[in-house]
């Protein structure tokens, strides 16, 4: 596989082209930022451990049913994927009350729902990606109506199965967003990346967070945090 040409630098991570016009590599960067690129910074050693984390959940997803881009990682932080284009929609899926909800709705942190539940951002870093229902995002033309059927059940599946997988590492799953993609035949997978950037990771005795929101909240011991989530894992799987 030859490694070509920079496609596109996002936030986290860069994607280059290969030989193969349907393959693209992902390579994750260190650098984080939050609150729509206002807060800026670095998280050492983040790249190698979303990479690393990202491709272990997608094959576990894979095993259970859930077709994504991954297809080979290549060293700590580069791996190759299948080329999609991106559904322009953040896909949001709550356990427990944390973040935005708690924010909009004026509830505090913690609440255990009855069921989960599912919402859409429309990607859009000048709007500030913001909350979209599906009826507008089938108007936007951002996704037909079976497209965002099947995008919700491949959502709840991967919340099934990432929940019950975090609980086996002592890690509750309180929220987390996807991404998903469509290829050039026109199916739907899962893209981006599943990690501690994207994901709200709690202790499940402590309740201590062990993900993004310490960079977001300063609440230090960032990088211990991402590491210990990733220790967790590689016990578990
Ligand atoms: N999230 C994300 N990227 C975003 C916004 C949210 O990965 O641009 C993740 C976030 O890490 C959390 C979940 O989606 O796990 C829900 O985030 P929320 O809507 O509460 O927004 P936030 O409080 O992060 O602004």
């Amino acid at each position: 596989m030859e490694k070509r040409a920079q496609l596109y630098e996002g936030k986290a991570k860069r994607v280059f082209a290969t030989d193969n016009e349907d393959l693209v590599i992902v390579s994750y960067k260190d650098d984080a930022t939050a609150f729509n690129g206002l807060k800026k910074g670095t998280i050492k050693g983040k790249g190698v451990i979303n990479n690393q984390m990202s491709n272990r959940l997608m094959k576990l997803l894979e095993k259970a049913g859930v077709p994504t881009h991954f297809v080979e990682e290549l060293n700590e932080r580069e791996t190759l994927v299948r080329k999609v284009s991106i559904v322009p929609l953040e896909v949001i899926i709550r356990n427990i009350s944390a973040g935005s909800f708690s924010k909009r709705y004026g509830v505090e942190e913690g609440i255990v729902f009855d069921e989960p539940t599912i919402e859409f951002s429309y990607k859009n870093d000048d709007l500030g990606d913001p909350l979209i229902n599906a009826y507008h995002a089938v108007a936007l033309k951002l996704a037909d109506r079976e497209e965002i059927e099947e995008i919700k059940r491949l959502a709840f599946m991967v919340n099934d199965n990432l929940k019950a997988f975090w609980a086996g590492c002592g890690v509750t799953l309180v929220d987390f967003k996807l991404e998903f993609g469509k290829t050039s035949d026109g199916r739907i997978v899962l893209a981006d990346e599943i990690s501690p950037d994207t994901c709200r990771l709690w202790d499940s005795v402590t309740h201590e967070k062990l993900d993004k929101d310490r960079f977001r909240r300063d609440l230090g011991g960032v990088e211990d945090a991402y590491a210990e989530v990733m220790k967790r894992l590689n016990e578990h799987i």
